[in-house]
């Protein structure tokens, strides 16, 4: 599955519009139906993980291990971050089950932080 390919190969965390512009050249008959369908099977199926930091776009992320997410408000980069695990065994011992974190951090990244003036419109 070149999606599944895509996804496990670029952690960037790729919106549905990224993907399908990657692949639609190598695959002509990929629509973006296609790819949601595909991605929504994924997340179903506890391939890949869907991630709904960014309101306006959703992402989707090959790395199915618990971490949290940063997005950087002035490139628009998601990071992975650690997720806060003493917390998690915490809720285990109280009897609580997690399989799927969303823990979302958003401000400004290192290297934005470094160079505001070049990348600001
Ligand atoms: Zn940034
Ligand atoms: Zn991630």
């Amino acid at each position: 599955m070149a999606i599944m390919d895509y996804l496990m190969t670029h952690r960037t965390h790729p919106s549905i519009d990224e993907i399908y512009l990657a692949l639609c050249d190598e695959i002509p008959t990929l629509s973006k139906t296609t790819v949601y369908n595909t991605l929504k099977l994924f997340v179903e199926n506890g391939a890949a993980q869907m991630l709904t930091i960014d309101e306006k776009n959703v992402c989707y992320d090959g790395d199915i291990s618990i971490h949290a997410h940063f997005l950087c408000k002035n490139c628009g980069k998601i990071h992975d971050l650690p997720a806060r695990l003493t917390e998690l065994t915490s809720l285990g011992d109280k009897g609580f089950q997690v399989n799927e974190i969303h823990e979302y951090y958003k401000g400004i990244c290192p290297a934005c932080a470094q160079a505001p003036e070049e990348k600001m419109n």
